[in-house]
């Protein structure tokens, strides 16, 4: 029995040449699509499923999560917002046709059910070889070259980035350890004038039976066990962010089946667990789940900058700024159960304002034409916990497609580009220190 076969050398046609290709329409390179259309650029956005928002969409996401001020974030808020639910509250879809009605409006042409594979790569100017050209896609139209000048890399994973020879580590410094995945799913039925809605970790309640979250680690099957509970727009429907699954990596299939396996069994007993301990959820039931177990870390990307924990407890200001305003917490769930990892902060954060992040973030070493956008930038284990958050995500597509834009206009790399004509482009879009 082999244990390889031979893939035989083919051509691939070339589907489309375009200016900018964005990879992923999450957040991040929903963002940059719409942005880098707007300024002229002929883009292209290639998504694997038939949605845009990723997990904002297809993820069954509750709500924006932290902020930022400004910029394209705050534009999504303004014409998604859900008449029933608070302005960062998430109707998944109500918000999958507002994206998708912006993206057509800004003029960038979409390839969805289109799964990024390969990198193509070839010779610049240097003649050095590490110059991507496009990618290498797979659809039911099968095999497709699409061919750009600048390609954006905002997978979540970094798939074409890893390929196209960026280096990157997973997980956390010390062990390659990721944080856990959770499929997100929705409760009906609920009597939200009577529930509580512990938000975060150390939110807790008394209920009749004792104290809510620690009836959660005695009852739920490990490694789930804590509540995550979080209002929608819709009447009587309440998002859970309670199922778990430790020590998975997203880039590996086998890993992401077993997630979806062990986070799907633990379905039924949390919404019996919701039934009989939290009040409000005594008749509810199951409604929907996500369409994919969410991943929330996975590679990062060495770049021309490493944001790290440091800067964001400084709130640091970098002269090469390109989102600014960013806040949240260190959010690290527990890496080997429930609940909050000993390295997690959450309610006791002690820095109240914004960080920046710089360009030099998004532009990876090693590879030319690439820029890097969303939870995949250059950056440590604890402040991706922080900058993952969707709104953040969202504005560093909005850098990273304007950056792009320019460079085609100028003819040049992102990595030659002068962050001061980028800046001027943001600020002109809202977004400033
Ligand atoms: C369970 C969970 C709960 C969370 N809760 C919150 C919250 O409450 N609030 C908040 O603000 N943030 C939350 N986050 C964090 C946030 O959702 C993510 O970090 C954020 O969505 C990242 O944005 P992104 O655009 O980088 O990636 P994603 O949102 O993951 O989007 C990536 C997109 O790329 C597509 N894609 C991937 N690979 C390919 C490929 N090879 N070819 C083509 N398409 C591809 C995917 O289908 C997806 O649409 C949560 C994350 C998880 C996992």
């Amino acid at each position: 029995m082999e244990d390889i076969v031979e893939e035989p050398a083919r051509k691939i046609p070339v589907a489309a040449r375009v200016d900018i290709l964005v990879l992923g329409g999450g957040p991040a390179g929903f963002a940059a699509a719409v942005c880098a259309a707007r300024m002229g650029a002929r883009t292209l956005l290639v998504e694997q499923t038939g949605a845009l928002g990723g997990m904002a969409t297809t993820g069954l996401m509750s709500h924006w999560t932290g902020s930022t001020r400004g910029g394209i974030y705050e534009e999504i808020l303004d014409r998604s917002r859900d008449p029933g639910g608070e302005r960062q509250t998430i109707n998944p879809e109500r918000l999958k046709t507002i994206l998708l009605d912006m993206l057509l409006e800004s003029g960038s042409a979409l390839h969805l059910h289109t799964l990024a594979c390969e990198p193509v790569m070839g010779a610049g100017k240097t003649g050095d070889g590490d110059h991507i050209r496009g990618v290498i896609t797979e659809s039911k139209s099968g095999r497709e070259a699409l061919l750009a000048r600048v390609v954006i890399d905002a997978t979540g994973d970094g798939d074409i980035a890893a390929k196209a020879g960026v280096p990157y580590r997973k997980g956390r410094e010390t062990d390659g350890k990721m944080q856990p995945m959770t499929l997100m799913f929705k409760v009906g039925g609920v009597d939200t004038a009577k529930a509580v809605f512990p938000g975060g970790f150390e939110d807790d309640y008394e209920v009749p039976k004792g104290s809510l979250q620690q009836l959660g680690r005695k009852h739920l099957p490990p490694p789930a066990g804590h509540v995550l509970l979080y209002r929608s727009s819709l009447p009587g429907v309440v998002t859970c962010n309670m199922t778990n699954s430790i020590a998975v990596d997203g880039t590996n299939a086998v890993d992401l089946t077993k997630a979806e396996i062990e986070c799907r069994k633990q379905l039924g007993p949390i919404v019996a667990f919701l039934r009989e301990y939290t009040p409000g959820f005594e008749n509810c039931h199951l409604l929907e789940s996500a369409d994919y177990v969410g991943v929330r870390e996975t590679r990062h990307f060495e770049g021309e900058y490493t944001l790290t924990e440091k800067d964001i407890l400084e709130a640091r200001v970098f002269d090469d700024w390109a989102v600014t305003k960013a806040h949240f917490n260190f959010d690290i769930h527990n890496l080997a159960g429930s609940g909050l990892d000993p390295t997690g902060v959450q309610k006791h954060f002690p820095q109240q304002n914004g960080y920046t992040i710089p360009y030099r973030c998004f532009v990876p070493m090693k590879v030319e034409n690439l820029l890097l956008a969303g939870r995949n930038i250059s950056g440590t284990h604890a402040a991706h916990s922080n900058y993952r958050v969707m709104p953040i995500c969202a504005n560093m597509g909005q850098a990273v497609g304007c950056a792009a834009a320019l460079c085609v206009q100028k003819g040049i790399t992102p990595r030659k580009l002068d962050v001061a004509e980028l800046q001027e482009v943001l600020r002109r879009g809202g977004v400033m220190p």
